[in-house]
């Protein structure tokens, strides 16, 4: 018994679990093959009530942590599934809450709790500035009651599944603010209106069974009330909820690395090679056990930026070494599952080359291993900004 077996945190793996199970290895194999998307195992867990685990009570959802909502996220992925298709109505609406009018929060959050809209996108990432989102390119500007949106943004996720976008825009240009970070603002855009009225969605072909699309905005014209929070300051809302997106997705890959151990345990005590099984042999045992030592690490760091959180403190260096750490090891974790399964692992029937291919995104999205180096680099160890 940890502490983090506790009574709840175990019912809520018994339950995603159990729902789970509806959905298994061919459900998700089989979407993958014919690049579709899981919308029953989707509706399922949004109509079940998981998704909207962080969203208060006030607003019709369950009230619950950063530790409950990472627990969700990584029984999706120990069973074999992938909460890349559903962690954006989990943690997109973090800004709403935080910086949302009362006004907004009244209307859209009861509706995120109980599925009737879906916030699964956020629009950050330009082709031309990248990582370097202080330099975004997407113009919005007031006109009157409107905010005029021109631009261009790629790899936006879930879009096609989305009725509502977290976009952000700069509304003052660089030139004329007092730091970069300053003059970009953050809007709710309802898709359903938008798409075909100044926003054209252009779908990306990827390594991933991943939704993610590239958006053109050419005088797309929003109300100015879908401005979220005060203008001038989306950049800073945006970092706020940046340390739980993190820390979920660290949950994730922990799920993974697990799903990964089992799979190769298992498969080294069965296959049977030069008349004995192959897991008798430490080079096939070691990588296993290692991926094993190295996930376990790391869900000791996600657990104390979940605790912090939670408790209301500075998650942001916990939050960081845990998404680090979590994406190595489950990378690593994915690595020694293959090579345990030799040939078979490339094989679909296995599912590890599917996992493998989805688990490996992490180290790359929402945020790069290296831009966490060094965020660790100037943060904590005071060295010198590098950019
Ligand atoms: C499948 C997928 C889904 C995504 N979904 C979304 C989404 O929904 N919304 C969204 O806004 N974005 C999304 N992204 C974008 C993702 O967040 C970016 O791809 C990621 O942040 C890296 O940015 P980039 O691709 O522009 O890489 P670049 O910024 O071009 O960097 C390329 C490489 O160089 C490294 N690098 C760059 N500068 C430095 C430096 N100064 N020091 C050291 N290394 C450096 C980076 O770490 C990276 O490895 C998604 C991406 C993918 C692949």
């Amino acid at each position: 018994m940890t502490p983090h077996d506790t009574e709840e945190l175990n019912a809520i793996r018994e339950g995603v679990r159990a729902l789970c199970a509806e959905f298994d290895a061919a459900y998700w194999r089989g979407i993958d093959e014919r690049k579709g998307f899981p919308e029953a195992f989707v509706k399922a867990l949004t109509e079940a009530g998981w998704l909207a685990a962080m969203i208060p009570a006030e607003y019709g959802g369950s009230g619950l942590g950063l530790a409950e909502a990472s627990v969700i996220l990584e029984e999706v992925n120990r069973c074999g599934g992938n909460s890349g298709t559903v962690h954006g109505q989990m943690y997109n609406m973090f800004t709403l809450l935080r910086h949302g009018s009362q006004a907004q929060k009244h209307y859209y959050l009861p509706k995120l709790a109980s599925g009737e809209l879906r916030l699964q996108s956020m629009g950050v990432t330009e082709p031309t500035t990248g990582t370097d989102t202080t330099k975004i390119k997407t113009t919005a500007i007031r006109r009157g009651d409107k905010y005029v949106i021109n631009g261009q943004k790629v790899w936006i996720s879930r879009i096609q599944h989305s009725d509502l976008m977290i976009l952000l825009a700069r509304t003052t240009p660089l030139a004329e603010v007092r730091k970069k970070s300053e003059g970009m603002s953050i809007f709710l855009v309802d898709l359903r209106q938008a798409i075909g009225n100044g926003l054209t969605v252009q779908p990306i072909a990827n390594m991933v069974n991943h939704e993610t699309n590239e958006l053109f905005f050419d005088n797309l014209e929003l109300p100015a009330d879908s401005l979220i929070g005060e203008e001038g300051k989306g950049f800073k809302y945006i970092l706020d909820g940046l340390n739980a997106e993190r820390t979920l997705i660290a949950a994730e890959c922990i799920g993974d690395g697990r799903w990964f151990i089992d799979k190769a345990s298992a498969y080294a005590r069965d296959r049977v090679v030069f008349g004995r099984p192959i897991g008798q042999n430490q080079g096939v045992q070691f990588p296993i056990a290692e991926a094993h030592i190295e996930i376990e690490a790391a869900d000791l760091m996600r657990w104390r930026a979940c605790e912090e959180y939670d408790s209301g403190g500075n998650a942001g260096a916990s939050a960081n070494m845990a998404k680090y750490l979590a994406a190595k090891a489950s990378w690593e974790a994915a690595n020694a599952c293959l090579q345990t399964h030799g040939g078979f692992g490339f094989a679909c029937e296995y599912d590890v080359e599917r996992k493998f291919r989805e688990t490996r995104l992490y180290q790359v999205a929402p945020i790069s291993t290296n831009l966490i180096l060094s965020y660790v680099a100037e943060h904590l160890l005071e060295l010198p900004r590098s950019f």
